[in-house]
């Protein structure tokens, strides 16, 4: 018998593992989940109704909350995923070690199904990464190796050529690789987008997702697409980024370094296929970060600072739309990863993005 409406797997209630074509649990009617991986997709959908009247927007704002996940971000289904495939193909056996140049959600998400089936994992990230991340990947026992934030992509001090070089050295080591793996954006079609359409009954018109390997935009949108040709997606990329096209929306200030973690590149990860995006919107740091505040002081929602950067996006995107047309936004990651960073006023202020107070307690 086939399950949950996947149409390839005749995984059945009993499985203890997510099914590997939806990388969502395959019982929702098992109460106690055979381990933590069962929780990992079936996000919720929330309705972000006083955000969108504050700023004038029509539409119905929908988000996709994918900080619930297990490891606390999106990431978490393609760490699960490109292991079960690496399974699956029988490259990954036992024993073996787990290499990812990452900036820091893939790592929690691939530690943490490393940490559940035994696997030792290796984490290369630029230094620009929260200290936060860092410390919840080494809880989850993942050994780090930081490399500088300004290293080009393709030198040998990157997060990527480092991680290159010590697969090079350790016997039955493996790069999964997120920016190449077809499972990456393959977790999105089959499990985010396929869920968002069905929580959302078949009525997406527009979906708004930042993008840093550009799996979940290319994922969702492919699919979004595939069910209704007419649905917009809109990708959304950092100042200092180039993943925009046309590339002269990257002129102002490309390759600069910003803040905003997780999204953007100096390169065009295979895993982007830039033809799902109908337009491009250019972000702020600031504007990120202030977003993000708002959205969890008016809606609850404890998200980081690229979901600030998708509401941003949504800001320059879905004012065109209608009372009864809807847009959804990706919420990528959870406020736990930046407690010392734009949640603190402080790092907010020394960094420019607020006006200090002047007078004690105004
Ligand atoms: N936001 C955050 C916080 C992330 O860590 C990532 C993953 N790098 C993204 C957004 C973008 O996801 P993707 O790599 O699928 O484009």
């Amino acid at each position: 018998p086939s399950y949950h409406g996947c149409e390839k797997c005749t995984w059945t209630p009993n499985c203890t593992e997510p099914c590997p074509h939806h990388s969502i649990p395959p019982c929702p009617e098992q109460k106690i989940k055979d381990s933590i991986l069962g929780c990992i997709g079936r996000t919720p959908m929330v309705r972000l109704s006083r955000f969108a009247k504050k700023y004038d927007l029509e539409c119905d704002l929908v988000a996709k909350c994918e900080y619930f996940n297990a490891g606390g971000s999106v990431k978490d289904r393609i760490g699960l995923r490109m292991v079960q495939e690496a399974e699956k193909d029988g490259f990954l056996k036992q024993g073996d070690t787990l290499i990812e140049p990452t900036s820091g959600n893939t790592g929690i998400g691939l530690a943490l199904t490393a940490a559940i089936k035994g696997y030792r994992m290796l984490i290369t990230l630029p230094e620009k990464m929260s200290q936060e991340k860092v410390n919840m990947m080494k809880a989850l026992g993942a050994e780090i190796l930081r490399t500088p934030t300004e290293a080009a992509w393709n030198s040998p001090e990157s997060h990527i050529g480092l991680a290159l070089k010590v697969n090079a050295q350790l016997e039955n080591s493996h790069i999964l690789d997120q920016y190449k793996n077809p499972a990456n954006p393959l977790a999105h079609y089959e499990g985010t987008g396929q869920e968002i359409w069905d929580q959302c009954d078949g009525k997406v018109d527009m979906a708004v997702i930042s993008a840093g390997t550009g799996g979940t935009v290319t994922g969702i949108g492919r699919k979004l697409k595939e069910k209704n040709p007419n649905c917009v997606v809109v990708g959304v990329d950092p100042r200092g980024s180039i993943l925009a096209q046309p590339d002269s929306l990257n002129d102002p200030g490309r390759n600069q370094v910003y803040f905003v973690e997780g999204i953007g590149y100096d390169f065009i990860p295979t895993a982007l296929d830039r033809s799902v995006v109908d337009f491009w919107v250019k972000t702020e740091d600031k504007e990120s970060f202030e977003l993000a505040r708002d959205l969890i002081r008016t809606e609850g929602l404890l998200i980081g600072g690229s979901s600030g950067a998708a509401v941003a996006g949504v800001l320059k995107a879905a004012r065109q739309l209608k009372k009864d047309q809807r847009c959804v936004v990706v919420l990528p990651d959870s406020s736990r990863n930046y407690m010392s960073k734009f949640l603190s006023d402080d790092w907010m202020w020394d960094n420019g993005f607020m006006e200090r107070p002047t007078e004690r307690g105004s």
